[in-house]
Formats: C-alpha cells, structure tokens, sequence
C-alpha cells in the first residue's frame, strides 16, 4: 500500500427486483417505502442510516470469534473503544460518560465522540418510484394476550429500481484518534500497518457481501454493486461519488464519467472499473471512456479482489 493514501471511494449501481429496502413513517396498514421527490417526481431511497447498518452487519458475519465488535445497547450507546473494537473504529460513537469516582479521581459527566472514518451515502433509486412499483398484501400475525394468534392484513409497497449507492472511507483516521489537546491536531494511530490496513478490508469486503437489508425473508433480493468504481486517493475527496448519472432509459453519461474521471485521476494512484452486463444500455460506449484512462473493465468480483489485493 502506499503510505500517501489519504482515501477510498467506491460509487456503485445496483438493480433490485420486487423489494422494499427502508420502509417509511406509513399508516397504520400501509408499509411505505422511503421516497424523495426531485423536480415533482418521487423516487426510492434507502436512508444513510439503515445502509450504514446494512454494511455492519456485513461485516459482523465474517468476523472471527477473536475480533470484537460491540452491538449498540437499547439506547444506541456502543462500547467506545476504538482500539479493541472493529464497531467503534471504523463507524464512530458518542457516548455519554458517567461521573464516577475511580482511584479518588472524579471524571466529570459530559459526551465522547468519534467521527466515523467511513461515510455512507443513503441509496437513491434513479427510476420514478410510481412507474415501477406495486401495493401488495401482507398478513400480519400478532400474539394476543392469551396467547392466541390473530391476523391483520397490511398493504406493502413494494419495487424494483436501479439504486446509486456510495461509501468512502477516511484512512487517516481508521485506527487513530485526533488530539487536540497541544493546541494543534495531532494524529495519535493506535493501529499501524496490516491491523490498520485489515480493518480497511473488512468495509471492502463488507460492501461486496452486502445484504442483510430489512424484509428480506419475503422480499429476497440482490443489493450488491452491479457496476461499481473504486478509487485510491492521495488526496481525501468524495469527487467520484458524482461519476455515475444515469437516465430513465438506464444510458449513463459518458461526458459525466470522462469529467469525473479526468478529475478524480489527478490524484488518484489506482482506479478500479467493473460490471455485470446488460444493466446499462450504452455499456460499450461507457468501457471506451474508462479505457482512455487505461482503466480495464472487469466484473465486479474482479474489482473487489483488486481492491483488497491493494491493501496488502
Ligand atoms: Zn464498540
């Protein structure tokens, strides 16, 4: 790895089938699917909040039993050690801390806080929500007091979209602390080398097995990267998060892909391209312009294994 890398970005596509990612506010008997509306047409999308958790739980199924990452408590609070746990580094906290005394020592009452070296976009679908979804029927079970089941039936709405999905991660601060208390920033790592680096891996690795999303035993589908772009930056930037703009005939813009690319290259040591086929209509068009850029396309599992191959 190089010791300039400052970040990584990955920007992906995904296409879903019948599903409902992130559920709304709703109503009583209706299971909404998130919505925002752009230009008076709304579409899907699937909040920062619930990706994040998403790409945790990703990461919890390929944990050894040696690695320890906390689960937030009723009241959201994780553990807030950084140095032991995968959890706290890689996604931040804000905890409360008691006043107690300890050793004749009184900690004053107040919060810490980390701010999470990996950011995550919320998924935004880029097809008009009404022109492919559907209101399905739903029957709920619940438990009376006694201990009988009674049943409702709830409307769900459901759809397929084509999502654009994005993470970037900030590798000076995986495994480091900013001090402040010289009265300039000082980066204290308390990880260094292949521990640093394989927590790093551990997101990679996450974003490719992605899929403990919510509904998913009745609305199983596929939310992995389909078209997919990485890129090792020397400089910390979220610029390639722009680099795919995708119409409702599912063409990308080439000029958008070149723009971004010609940017995002300048400081960037190594750019990562792949693909499923037949998602995007102008695929050959878009592999050209990756091409004079000497960016090879690959699928994305290729991808994925290059990206770790780089943190090695
Ligand atoms: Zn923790």
């Amino acid at each position: 790895m190089n010791n300039d890398l400052k970040a990584i970005n990955l920007t992906w596509l995904s296409k879903t089938s019948l599903t409902n990612l992130n559920a709304g506010e709703g109503e009583t008997n209706l299971v909404d699917v998130k919505k925002y509306r752009s230009q008076g047409v709304e579409y899907p999308y699937v909040s920062g909040q619930a990706m994040r958790f998403y790409l945790r739980e990703s990461i919890r199924r390929t944990l050894d039993k040696k690695v320890t990452m906390c689960v937030p408590d009723e009241r959201g609070e994780t553990c807030g050690d950084p140095k032991k746990c995968l959890n706290c580094d890689l996604f931040g906290f804000m905890r409360t801390i008691k006043k107690s005394k300890e050793k004749g020592k009184e900690t004053i009452g107040g919060a810490a806080r980390r701010v999470s070296p990996v950011k995550v976009a919320p998924a935004m679908g880029l097809l008009p929500f009404d022109e492919n979804a559907v209101l399905d029927f739903l029957t709920r079970r619940h438990q009376k007091e006694k201990g009988e089941l009674e049943g409702d039936i709830a409307n769900v709405e459901i759809g397929t979209n084509v999502y654009r999905c994005g993470a970037a991660i900030d590798i000076r601060r995986v495994g480091a602390e900013e001090n402040w208390s010289g009265g300039e920033v000082k980066v204290d790592e308390f990880l260094s080398g292949t521990a640093k680096l394989e927590r790093v891996r551990k997101v990679i690795d996450g974003i490719r097995f992605i899929s403990d999303y919510s509904k998913q035993a009745r609305l199983l589908t596929d939310f992995t990267p389909d078209v997919l772009c990485i890129s090792f930056q020397t400089r910390y930037s979220h610029r390639l998060q722009k680099l795919f703009e995708l119409n409702k005939e599912l063409t990308l813009d080439p000029r958008r892909v070149k723009e971004i690319l010609a940017d995002v290259t300048g400081y960037s040591d190594k750019v990562l391209f792949g693909l499923i086929s037949g998602l995007i209509k102008n695929e050959d068009e878009i592999v050209k312009v990756f091409k004079e850029f000497k960016i090879e396309r690959q699928r994305p599992d290729e991808v994925f294994e290059a990206a770790l191959k780089e943190l090695t």
